[in-house]
């Protein structure tokens, strides 16, 4: 059996504070994922390196990314080409279609951050073609402060005709697999399988806590402002310890603003 967070986002969000190399260590090291999808927002940036370095780590990387719809959230994966933000849902779905990928409806009506409402997913799912491809829905996100709304995502999300999935929606290192799921299997064949089939199962972490925020993301976040994130020193060997580093450039930093 596998293990999958398919919502994790690096440095290349402009709110992410990780390098891809120390997500994909920590994962390695930390959590007993073997699938994982860098979904940053509105880019494709990270995704190379991660897919080059992903056998080192032992892990299997799925591209994609979070694209910002005019409707909310939607993670668009097995994509290679970057789809434009403030498309309607439907419009980025059949762009995403074209491209032989597939959708997962991230953090429904979650408060605070954009999101996709019920009804739009269920217009959207009345489009048969779309139906095909916008397959899968989150029914936990580990990134939503109010987790009061993830009860009501989950009770919603079997409603309906999705995979449904948990995500960590992670932006430190240490929120990463908290929200994943579970599928048969241990490859991304498999886990395409089992979304298409409806078969995941979505698994809890703890969420986002406030005091998580306080004490460990607006730290990272502030420190990514200055030109630091959280940095593997040694990309291709995963055995040393992560370490705080300054990005070698402000580049990247200034790419993902
Ligand atoms: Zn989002
Ligand atoms: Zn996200």
């Amino acid at each position: 059996m596998g293990y999958a967070d398919l919502h994790i986002h690096s440095l290349h969000s402009f709110d992410g504070t990780a390098s891809i190399s120390a997500i994909l260590k920590y994962i390695s090291t930390r959590t007993d994922l073997n699938i994982l999808a860098i979904t940053d927002h509105d880019t494709l940036a990270g995704v190379s390196e991660a897919v080059e370095l992903a056998p080192k780590y032992d892990l299997q990387v799925i591209p994609g990314c979070e694209v910002s719809t005019r409707d909310g959230h939607v993670l668009c994966l097995f994509v290679d080409h970057l789809i434009a933000s403030g498309l309607s849902l439907l419009e980025t779905v059949m762009r995403v279609g074209d491209q032989g990928g597939l959708c997962i409806a991230a953090h429904p009506q979650a408060k605070g951050v954009k999101s996709l409402r019920f009804s739009t997913i269920a217009e959207t799912l009345q489009n048969k073609d779309a139906a095909r491809i916008l397959v899968g829905i989150e029914a936990f996100n580990g990134g939503l402060i109010i987790t009061r709304g993830n009860p009501l995502i989950q009770k919603m999300a079997g409603v309906f005709p999705l995979a449904q999935v948990g995500g960590s929606d992670a932006h430190l290192l240490k929120m990463i697999g908290q929200g994943s799921f579970w599928f048969e299997g241990n490859t991304i064949q498999e886990l395409k399988n089992a979304i298409l089939n409806y078969t995941t199962i979505p698994r809890h972490g703890h969420g986002l806590s406030t005091a998580t925020v306080v004490t460990s993301y607006i730290p990272a976040f502030l420190l990514k402002l200055m030109g630091w994130v959280s940095w593997n020193a040694a990309p291709d060997a995963p055995i040393r310890l992560t370490n705080w580093m300054k990005v070698r450039t402000m580049k990247a930093i200034t790419e993902s603003i």
